[in-house]
């Protein structure tokens, strides 16, 4: 039986990395069944609550306002509204359901209390609960377990010194520090990241080490492939191979044994055959639903029939661990504190970040021009009638 371990180095990771391919899944493979069920995939939905108009400038991200990327923005979805999509899920095989809003950080106020009440709500409804709403102090995170919160998820992204090439607004040890305050409740841990955005295979190793020297490792570790959104500041990246993504799976699998490792973005760039291989290197989760909060993702249908294709089963919820109790608003003993989470801003700025904002005020600019010519065409037309 393989051992957690928590002391991994760079150069471990790396030399796993790039094992001959066959030894490598052979690896994960083994350790994969040593601690999962290699038959069952958890099915998890991903509902966007609040889309668009964040203040960050992560590289990746069309709900960034700085860029401009014809993404519909939509303000905080209602509880009703969320009860019926977490139904639907349930309905169509999910057992976890997480919410994410484009936010920098959880405020206080009317709109977290809100965000209580769907934990709640969804709890409720014998879900796995998952949230990732940003930056969050220690009462915050307190404040959700005690509402039925299974999970928070704050992705590292990428290795330390890559995060400085994509985001410029807040810093690597904001990312950690939450996690830290989400490890002080009785949440589980959701952390992973991205691959494809320009980053060196050291850049993947370095991101591992730094999951997988956390104790306790986190529960759930996100893998996603980049989608290259127009408009972004990585709008140029070329597909990330799915031979990385299974190489990603794989080494994720053997340095964090025990954790969900969840396919997320970019599965619609991905064959059946190669979706399986990451099934097989240790992949035990998939996001459901035909968005993943914006960008595109495969229909629901075409999922099963792939899990009945290879004999997989959706997972149950609480397999890992039991379901969070939740208290009510009024038996709560965690009050509002109005904190805000503390976060440092490096003082350097993303030259491509600030390009990719420029573009997206000229964008505006043009659009504001072009719907001025249209009413005054109108208002001509109209005179001459
Ligand atoms: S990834 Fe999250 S924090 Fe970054 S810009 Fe997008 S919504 Fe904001």
């Amino acid at each position: 039986m393989s051992v957690t371990r928590h002391n991994w180095t760079k150069e471990e990771i790396l030399e796993i990395y790039n094992k001959p391919l066959m030894e490598l899944l052979y690896e994960a493979a083994t350790i994969h069944r040593e601690h999962h069920d290699p038959n069952t995939v958890q099915v998890s939905t991903l509902l966007s609550i609040k889309t668009g108009g964040c203040p960050e400038d992560c590289g990746y991200c069309p709900q960034a306002a700085r860029y401009h990327t014809d993404l519909e923005g939509n303000d905080l979805m209602t509880v009703p509204h969320v009860k019926a999509q977490a139904l639907r899920a349930k309905a169509s095989g999910s057992s976890r359901v997480c919410m994410g809003a484009a936010w920098r950080n959880v405020k206080d106020g009317p709109e977290f209390e809100q965000v209580l009440e769907m934990v709640r709500t969804i709890n409720k409804l014998d879900m796995e609960v998952c949230c990732t709403l940003g930056m969050l102090t220690e009462n915050q995170a307190q404040r959700l377990a005690e509402a039925g919160l299974y999970a928070y998820n704050h992705n590292l992204d990428s290795s330390e010194e890559y995060y400085k090439e994509v985001i410029s607004t807040r810093g690597y040890e904001d990312r950690l520090e939450t996690i830290d305050n989400v490890r002080k409740t009785n949440v589980t841990v959701c952390s992973g990241g991205i691959i494809g955005m320009g980053e060196k295979e050291e850049d993947r190793a370095g991101m591992l080490v730094a999951l997988a020297t956390l104790n306790p490792q986190p529960e759930s570790v996100p893998i996603n492939a980049l989608v290259a959104v127009e408009g972004t500041p990585l709008e140029d990246q070329q597909p990330v191979s799915i031979w990385d993504m299974i190489r990603m799976v794989a080494t994720t699998r053997i340095v964090i044994p025990e954790t969900q490792v969840r396919l997320s973005a970019g599965r619609t760039e991905m064959s059946r055959e190669g979706q399986a291989m990451c099934f097989f290197a240790g992949a035990n989760s998939i996001f459901a639903g035909d968005k993943l909060l914006t960008t595109p993702n495969p229909d629901v249908n075409e999922d099963m029939e792939m899990f009945k294709l290879l004999g997989l089963n959706p997972q149950k919820p609480f397999i890992k661990k039991m379901q969070p109790k939740t208290v009510e608003a009024e038996d709560s003993q965690f009050k509002s504190l109005g904190e805000k989470p503390k976060w440092s801003r490096p003082e350097h700025t993303i030259e491509r970040n600030e390009e990719a904002k420029k573009k997206g005020r000229d964008k505006k600019i043009d659009k504001v021009i072009q719907q001025a010519i249209e009413a005054e065409s109108k208002e001509e037309t109209k005179i001459k009638a």
